[in-house]
């Protein structure tokens, strides 16, 4: 028998309910996943269905694989959990002989020539970046169950900016579907499997009879991500039959831009008369501090989605109330989110319960640099590194050949603006989500050039090539026990104990295309922020920062979604906290090398009497480290020693009142630590 009482009272309803349509609607954290697979043990258990005649569905083989564990522990891992993709290619290859005969198909691996071919032939460009975004034009189409003689005038209802003239996309989608039909046979897409799918099962009664004695009772995580291709496929499984569990939470509707809409979530007790329909509102996830900020972000939203809001209770213990932070530029804001990362790995926060999310992928770069200049080891989620994307490899191989001619100006970053503009880096920002992407990450990889530029003045272009390799070479290899840098896309349905929401600023997030695109696209930016703070078991910081370039001119303003939420700020002038001052702490003018920024003085100048307590502590815990054979930050953070040195403390509950030193740090080094503190006096 399952286990009723490891759910609560809301679960167990939904849980429990009687065969039929069930419609859980459910925030973040609120234990989803955990009910549906209890709601399928519970029909398993009462006798409503056998194993093998259920199928659960998901829209990410990570998220199936997740549900396959959590079925095998329960003892019913005969049960189907798979994508709708994964569903419907198992389902076709048994059908096809039925429906198609003899007739021969395969799977296309990759869809990239076929659409190339069709742009060139209605004379459309054929770059990378403009055949990506033709796909994502017919992918978003088929998804939405639109033909290419439906495109054109589908274009204004749905609001959509066309990759190009909207006919001409129209015939670029023709020209594909054409092209897949080949003397050898028939060559399909994924959406060609759904279509197929659903076809054979409207039109072939023999196949939907077979089906329908194989499979009695179907289940949908994460319904707010459906679309209307995958909905008819679910809606010819099902039949004439309502044995349907979904769960959704149309707050965390992200993926509009690929077709999928919360419309079938919020309109299922209409579809549906006799549905139970049950809302989790317990966050098993967050602290009530956490939640808090949650629900505060998203009673702000408006439009269609706003009705649904659930209030959020966090049933965790209390913690830390949600920090806010403003910063003069983007490399400050990373190194001071770096320390704070030192400070939480200092209290005992394991490294892997610690994320840094960002809107877009070129943001990764600071934040990558200076977690590798902390020492912290680290990894990219559901992308690459910022050295390892092809552009960048590009753009480091066109200023290597720039390298090799004599007619150069001196500027180095004059040079790399040159050098990359056959890349794609245009003045202005270009249209189209490929080459925006491609854009971001070169206009990022000229900041970095400036960068170098500025705090080595005089460096000439092999100086700053060489510098560049040795950023790249530096990224160590990601392990098991590392922080994790994740866009808010692909932090969708994770948790850590720690999260870092970076870049808050207007623009960015929300991001420039959805203001210009109106409401609806900034309202789905709104929810990615929801989806972002909700990530959060414990500690939370959202940050931004006013200028893109250490010194540059404060251009930014901070994120709308603050608007009401946090206090205005002004960013601190200086970054001491980290222990990486850009003032010398003696003459207070501006320090250059990085050396003297971990110093915090030049090096001509004398220390003060903090100054040297500091670097007496940093050798001894130079010594410390040795000893234990782990790096230095993991003893205490430069920013922790900072602080030691400027407060002293004379015994353990004075250690213990200093940021970044808990109980586990005093019992290891306490007393080691305040030795050598009074040995300095
Ligand atoms: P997401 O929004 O990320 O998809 P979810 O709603 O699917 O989250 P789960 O992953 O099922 O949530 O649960 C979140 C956490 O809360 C898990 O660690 C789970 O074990 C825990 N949890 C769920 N329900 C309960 C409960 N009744 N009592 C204690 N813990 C619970
Ligand atoms: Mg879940």
């Amino acid at each position: 028998m399952i286990d009723l009482s490891q759910l609560d009272e809301d679960q167990r309803v939904a849980a429990t309910a009687p065969r039929g349509p069930v419609c859980i609607l459910a925030g973040a954290g609120t234990g989803k996943t955990r009910t549906i697979t209890y709601r399928i043990a519970h029909l398993i258990d009462n006798g409503f269905v056998g194993q093998h005649r259920v199928l659960a569905v998901t829209f990410t083989s990570r998220a199936a694989g997740e549900m396959r564990d959590r079925l095998t522990r329960m003892g019913i891992g005969a049960v189907q959990a798979r994508t709708f993709h994964a569903a419907a290619l198992r389902q076709l290859r048994y059908f096809w002989p039925q429906v198609a005969g003899d007739l021969p198909w395969r799977l296309i691996d990759n869809k990239f020539p076929l659409v190339g071919r069709a742009a060139r032939s209605v004379g459309l460009p054929t770059t990378k970046d403009s055949v990506r975004d033709l796909l994502g034009e017919i992918e978003w189409a088929k998804a939405s169950l639109i033909t290419a003689d439906g495109y054109a005038g589908s274009v204004d209802k749905h609001r959509r900016t066309p990759p190009a003239d909207a006919a001409k996309v129209a015939e670029v989608y023709r020209r594909y579907e054409q092209a897949k039909t080949t003397p050898e046979g028939m060559l399909l897409d994924f959406d060609d499997l759904l279509l197929h799918v659903a076809g054979a099962l409207e039109n072939a009664p023999g196949v939907a009879e077979e089906f329908r004695q194989q499979y009695r009772s179907f289940v949908v995580d994460e319904y707010q991500d459906i679309t209307p291709l995958q909905q008819r496929v679910l809606e010819a499984w099902l039949g004439e039959r309502d044995d349907l569990t979904v769960v959704g939470d149309a707050n965390q509707t992200i993926y509009s831009f690929t077709g999928a809409t919360p419309d079938y979530l919020l309109g299922f007790s209409r579809t549906y008369e006799n549905a139970t329909v049950v809302k989790l509102q317990r966050d098993y996830r967050s602290t009530p501090q956490v939640t808090q900020l949650a629900n505060t972000v998203i009673s702000k939203a408006t439009g269609r989605v706003a009705g649904t809001r659930l209030e959020l209770t966090g049933m965790r213990p209390a913690g830390p109330e949600p920090t806010f932070r403003s910063f003069p530029d983007e490399p400050t804001e990373a190194r001071e989110v770096a320390g704070e990362i030192l400070s939480l790995l200092n209290k005992g926060v394991p490294a892997s319960e610690i994320a840094v999310l960002y809107r877009i992928n070129a943001q990764s770069q600071a934040f990558e640099q200076a977690l590798a200049d902390a020492g912290i080891s680290y990894q990219v989620r559901g992308g690459e590194g910022f050295f390892h994307r092809p552009e960048i490899r590009d753009a480091l191989a066109e200023l290597t050949k720039a390298s090799r001619r004599d007619d150069l100006p001196p500027d180095p970053v004059a040079i790399t603006k040159a050098a990359l503009a056959p890349l794609g880096l245009t003045t202005t920002e270009p249209e189209g989500a490929q080459a925006r992407e491609r854009w971001q990450s070169l206009r990022a990889f000229v900041d970095l050039v400036t960068e170098i530029a500025q705090s080595k003045p005089g460096i000439d272009l092999p100086g700053v090539i060489a510098n560049l390799r040795q950023r790249a070479e530096a990224k160590q290899p990601p392990t098991l026990q590392s922080v994790t840098l994740a866009s808010l896309h692909a932090a969708k349905g994770l948790e850590w104990d720690a999260v870092f929401l970076v870049g808050l600023v207007e623009n960015t997030l929300p991001i420039s295309h959805a203001i210009k695109a109106g409401d609806a696209q900034i309202e789905e930016e709104r929810r990615l922020f929801y989806v972002g703070v909700t990530r959060a078991r414990e500690h939370l910081v959202c940050s931004w920062s006013l200028a893109r370039q250490e010194g540059g001119r404060a251009t930014r303003s901070r994120t709308r979604f603050l608007d009401g939420i946090a206090p205005e700020l002004d960013a601190p002038k200086s970054t001491k906290a980290t222990g990486r001052p850009k003032r010398c702490k003696v003459c207070d003018t501006p320090l250059s090398s990085p050396a003297e920024k971990v110093l915090g003085r030049h090096e001509s100048c004398p220390p003060g009497a903090e100054q040297e307590v500091f670097e007496s502590l940093r050798s001894w815990r130079a010594g410390i480290a040795k000893e234990e054979g782990i790096p230095a930050y993991m003893v205490f953070s430069d920013a922790t020693l900072m602080a030691v040195a400027e407060t002293l403390p004379e015994n353990e509950a004075e250690l213990l009142s200093i940021s970044g030193i808990g109980p586990i740090k005093v019992e290891r080094y306490g007393a080691d630590l305040l030795g050598a503190l009074h040995l300095h006096r």
